[in-house]
C-alpha cells in the first residue's frame, strides 16, 4: 500500500528528486522505495512524475522542475552534447546533504549550494577555476550568455581531449563511467581548462601542449625546429617514406578501429602533419595549410585536426614524434598506400564466395562490412575517411571481434587480390593484421 503522507513536502530550490527523496525517508523512517516504487535510478517518465506526485501532495508540474531534463535549453537554447551529461544525477552532497540536479552536468563538480567538492564532502583549495567554470554554466542554463556559446565549444574541445587522453578506448555502454567524469577529475581538469578557453588561441596552446606530452615529447621553451625539422627530411628521404606510404590515420597507440572521436582526429592529424613533411622534404617546397585542406580535405570544420597539425609540424617536440611515426612506417614496410585507396575506393562489397570460405554468415550486410574492413586493414585508413558508412562503425566493431585469424587472413588475400599485389606484400600485410588483431585481443 502506498503511505499517505500528512503533509506536502517541498523540495529546495534546485533539489533533484533522488535527493528529496532520501531526505524525507530520512526524516519520516519510510523507505525510498515505498515512497517511489520504480526507484530513482535513470529518467523519470511523465508518467511516474504524475504517481510520484500523486504520492506526495506535490503537482506533476512542479516536480518535472526537478529534473535536469526540463531545465536544459530545448528549443530555444543549444542542447547539450551527450560528453556534458553524466550518467546519473543522484549525486547528493555529503557536506549538506542536499543533491542538485545540476549535477546531473559534467561540468558541476562542486555543491552549488556550499561549494564543497561533491563525493568528498571536502572544500578544495585550489578550485577557483573549477568554480568560475561550473558557475558560469550554471548562469548559462538559466539564461544564454552572449559570447560563452564560443567559449562552451572551446571547452568541449578541451574536454573531449582530456577524455581521449584519460581513456583514448570508445568507453561502451556495458562499463560504467570513466573516472574522467569524477567530480575531483572535472575540478583538476578545470583548473588549465577554464582560463585556457578564455581565447582561441590559448586553447590551442594547451591542445598543443598536452597532445605533445601525451605522445612523449616536453614541449621545450627553447625550440631549434628548424634542425629537428631536416632531421625528419632526411629520415623521411633515407627510408623512402614518400606522400603515397603514409596512410590516412596514424597513432601510435590505438586501432582505427577502436579509437574514440578524439583519437581518430589526432591519428588524421598526425598523418596530415607527417605528409606535409614528406612533400616538403621531396619538392623543397612546404605546402601551405590551404593546399592541404585542398589535397586532404577541408579543416575548418575539424579544428582539433587543424591544431595537431599545427602543433606537430611547428616544434621541435612535434616533429620529433612525427619521426617516430616515420620510423615505424619504415619497420612495418613501405606500401603505396595512395594506389590502394584508389583501387579500394570501388569495393563496396565482397563477394558471397569469399564468405563462403569463413565463418562469417553470407547476408548482404556482412559483405558490405566486410568490405569496409578490407578497407581499413589495407589502407591503415579510418572509417570517416573511406568510402563506407561512417554509421555502420559499431557493426564493423563487432564483425571484427567475430572474426577468426583465418577469416582475417582470408578477407586480406581477398583484398589483395583485388589489388594485383605481389605475394611478398601479401605475407607481410597478413602477419601484421594477425599481430594487431593478437595485441588487440590481449588488450581488450
Ligand atoms: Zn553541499
Amino acid at each position: 500500500m502506498t503511505p499517505r503522507l500528512p503533509v506536502s513536502i517541498d523540495p529546495y530550490p534546485d533539489e533533484s528528486i533522488a535527493s528529496m527523496l532520501r531526505r524525507l525517508s530520512t526524516t519520516t523512517g519510510i523507505p525510498v522505495h515505498s515512497l517511489y516504487p520504480s526507484g530513482v535510478s535513470g529518467r523519470l517518465t511523465d508518467r511516474q512524475a504524475t504517481v510520484l506526485g500523486r504520492t506526495l501532495g506535490l503537482s506533476t508540474r512542479r516536480l518535472r522542475t526537478h529534473t535536469l531534463r526540463h531545465r536544459l535549453p530545448g528549443r530555444h537554447g543549444r542542447k547539450p552534447a551527450s560528453i556534458e551529461l553524466r550518467r546519473t544525477d543522484r549525486t547528493i552532497c555529503s557536506a549538506c546533504g542536499i543533491g542538485s540536479l545540476w549535477s546531473g552536468l559534467v561540468w558541476v563538480s562542486h555543491c552549488p549550494s556550499c561549494h564543497s567538492l561533491l563525493n568528498d564532502g571536502v572544500t578544495v583549495d585550489r578550485a577557483v577555476h573549477a568554480l568560475e567554470m561550473q558557475d558560469a554554466f550554471l548562469r548559462s542554463m538559466r539564461a544564454p550568455a552572449i559570447g560563452f556559446a564560443d567559449r562552451r565549444l572551446r571547452l568541449l574541445r578541451l574536454l573531449r581531449l582530456h577524455v581521449h587522453l584519460a581513456t583514448g578506448h570508445v568507453t561502451t555502454g556495458a562499463r560504467p563511467a570513466g573516472s574522467w567524469q569524477a567530480p575531483a577529475s572535472i575540478a583538476g581538469f578545470a583548473e588549465h581548462a577554464w582560463p585556457a578557453s578564455r581565447t582561441v588561441q590559448a586553447t590551442r596552446d594547451l591542445i598543443g601542449e598536452r597532445t605533445l606530452t601525451h605522445l612523449g615529447e616536453t614541449p621545450a621553451p627553447e625550440d631549434d625546429c628548424p634542425a629537428a625539422r631536416q632531421a625528419l627530411h632526411d629520415q623521411l628521404r633515407g627510408s623512402r617514406i614518400t606522400e603515397a606510404a603514409i596512410p590516412d590515420y596514424l597513432h601510435p597507440r590505438h586501432r582505427a578501429l577502436d579509437v574514440d572521436a578524439a583519437g581518430e582526429d589526432l591519428g588524421h592529424g598526425i598523418a596530415r602533419a607527417l605528409r606535409r613533411e614528406a612533400i616538403h622534404a621531396s619538392t623543397g617546397a612546404r605546402p601551405t595549410l590551404a593546399q592541404l585542406d585542398e589535397r586532404y580535405g577541408d579543416l575548418r570544420k575539424r579544428p582539433m585536426t587543424a591544431t595537431y597539425v599545427h602543433h606537430l609540424g611547428n616544434t621541435t617536440a612535434g616533429l620529433r614524434i612525427l619521426a617516430r611515426e616515420a620510423d615505424r612506417l619504415a619497420h612495418a614496410g613501405i606500401r603505396d598506400y595512395r594506389y590502394r585507396r584508389a583501387v579500394l575506393t570501388t569495393l563496396h562489397s565482397a563477394p558471397t564466395s569469399t564468405l563462403a570460405h569463413t565463418a562469417v554468415p553470407r547476408t548482404p550486410r556482412n559483405q558490405r562490412l566486410a568490405a569496409a574492413w578490407i578497407w581499413l586493414e589495407l589502407t591503415q585508413g579510418t572509417l570517416s575517411l573511406s568510402p563506407h558508412h561512417a554509421g555502420m562503425r559499431r557493426d564493423l566493431r563487432s564483425f571484427d571481434q567475430t572474426l577468426r585469424g583465418e577469416d582475417r587472413l582470408i578477407l586480406i588475400e581477398y583484398g589483395h587480390q583485388h589489388l594485383g599485389a605481389v605475394a611478398a606484400d601479401v605475407a607481410r600485410d597478413a602477419q601484421q593484421t594477425l599481430t594487431r588483431a593478437a595485441r588487440h585481443a590481449d588488450a581488450g
